[in-house]
């Protein structure tokens, strides 16, 4: 994943002297962020989007990108102005039929001014007409849009849809999709769930994606290049389309040996999390330089550095994991993080026993025994990490302690239950830690406050594990750590 430092603080000043116009007294501008404290310019205030429809032309040769994008969205408050984050140049926005106004403001805002003002809680429509070349745009003084030598992918957490399309841009306001992206004949262009069709003409051929449940921006990918497609359907009965740049060198292998096993993972893990939610499955491995694997929803993305090593199937429960932690309930705003990683490497530790690798208890042993108590891993709060932490690998590793400690204080068939029933209580929704707490205290019949406050809000190491010390001996070191190790130095970089 990205890491950076964002100095926020300024920018709002400003942003809230901008004065409610007279005429329209009831009417007021949406905020510029949605109101998560980690990133205070992410997403907007105002308005709830139901589906984006992308139709969008790539040139590979150049990186010039250009469309429509048709939002639909529902207001939840009086609007005489609103936001989109996006970084491409706008040539034209028009609200509900009309031509509006529009003005760039901040390090992603598009401030769009509606003909005239839009009353709580009725249907908008925006269209908005772009172009540009999205790897010569940065924010924050960074990019996320990584150019390969055959194209480009859009895939990083917790921002990347700046860069190609328009959008309210947190994790809480999940839409459908529709994703459209014509290309050279030659070069694909992937994205999320199914593809629909595909149509050529005049030397360019049209991708045409649906995603057909709810996806939060982040999850929102979009790969450009030449690959080699494969596609299957698992014993499940759930269709998986990966995909694999055709120039991946010596990670060919490895890669395919990995991510091919993406039906296979799929319903080993439906075992323990329910029905895998959605209507497709699947990964990509795009010729990229970055090191990270991000659970974009339904095609995951893999950098090929995932498998230099070797194959690695571990990263691939971890990704996959996440379809139901992460992105069929997706976190409510960007401190409960730990729904996402605590689960998914926990995912990754059951794995390792199926494997035969290591339990799930040697596991947490050796994490516990690796960390002494003035490291500083420990002072990282998983349940509320702060944004420079937000990937720091206490998030991953404490986050998993914490699941496990969950385990043995309320048993595995409680434990088990509480896995499995959570994605289904928050199905395509969003949820906190705090409403994870609730849930399994509701299956647990009991309190777990003084358990969560141990593992995911002290900022001191926990005292040894109960089960743990029982055992009286050094951990030893379990076969899979290494593997395991490797995927969560991939999320810190
Ligand atoms: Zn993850």
């Amino acid at each position: 994943m990205h890491r950076r430092l964002i100095a926020p603080g300024a920018l709002a000043a400003a942003s809230l002297l901008l004065a409610i116009p007279a005429s329209a007294a009831e009417a007021s501008p949406g905020a510029p962020g949605i109101g998560d404290p980690y990133y205070p310019y992410y997403g907007n205030g105002g308005y709830d989007v139901s589906h984006y429809d992308l139709r969008l032309t790539y040139r590979p040769s150049t990186d010039e990108l250009s469309g429509t994008a048709t939002i639909s969205a529902r207001t939840t408050q009086s609007l005489n102005r609103f936001n989109l984050d996006f970084l491409l140049d706008v040539s034209e926005v028009r609200v509900n039929g009309n031509a509006a106004r529009f003005a760039t403001s901040g390090e992603h805002e598009l401030e769009i001014t509606p003909k005239s003002p839009l009353a709580k809680d009725t249907p908008v429509t925006v269209v908005v007409r772009y172009s540009g070349v999205p790897s010569t745009k940065s924010a924050y003084g960074f990019t996320t849009w990584h150019r390969t030598p055959d194209g480009a992918i859009a895939a990083d957490e917790p921002e990347a849809a700046w860069w190609w399309f328009p959008s309210n841009d947190h994790p809480s306001d999940k839409a459908t999709y529709d994703v459209s992206v014509a290309v050279p004949d030659g070069t694909q262009a992937l994205s999320n769930g199914t593809l629909q069709s595909t149509s050529s003409q005049r030397g360019w051929t049209r991708y045409n994606w649906r995603q057909n449940k709810p996806q939060a921006t982040y999850l929102t990918t979009l790969a450009l290049g030449r690959f080699d497609v494969t596609t299957a359907t698992s014993d499940g009965g759930v269709p998986v389309l990966n995909a694999y740049s055709k120039d991946l060198g010596d990670n060919d292998g490895a890669a395919r040996a990995s991510v091919e096993r993406t039906g296979e993972i799929v319903d080993w893990l439906s075992g323990y999390l329910g029905p895998y939610p959605f209507s497709s499955a699947g990964g990509y491995v795009p010729n990229t330089t970055t090191g990270y694997a991000l659970e974009t929803q339904t095609r995951v993305y893999y950098s090929p550095k995932q498998f230099a090593g070797g194959s690695n199937t571990s990263v691939v429960v971890h990704e996959l994991a996440h379809q139901w932690y992460g992105d069929d309930v997706s976190i409510a705003g960007w401190k409960d993080i730990w729904l996402n990683e605590g689960f998914a490497r926990y995912a990754q530790w059951l794995w390792s026993e199926h494997e035969g690798e290591g339990t799930a208890q040697e596991l947490a042993d050796y994490t516990y025994a690796s960390h002494p108590a003035d490291d500083p891993f420990w002072t990282v709060a998983p349940g509320d990490p702060g944004p420079d932490n937000q990937f720091a690998a206490a998030v991953y590793d404490r986050g998993a302690l914490a699941v496990q400690a969950l385990r043995n204080a309320v048993g595995d068939e409680t434990f088990f239950a509480i896995l499995k029933g959570w994605p289904k209580s928050h199905a395509y929704g969003n949820a906190s830690v705090g409403d994870f707490r609730a849930y399994a205290e509701g299956v647990a019949g009991r309190s777990l406050k003084a358990l969560f406050d141990t593992w995911l809000y002290d900022t001191v190491r926990p005292a040894q594990p109960a089960v743990a010390s029982a055992r009286g001996t050094a951990p030893v070191r379990p076969a899979s750590w290494t593997k395991i190790q490797a995927t969560n130095d991939v999320h810190g970089g």
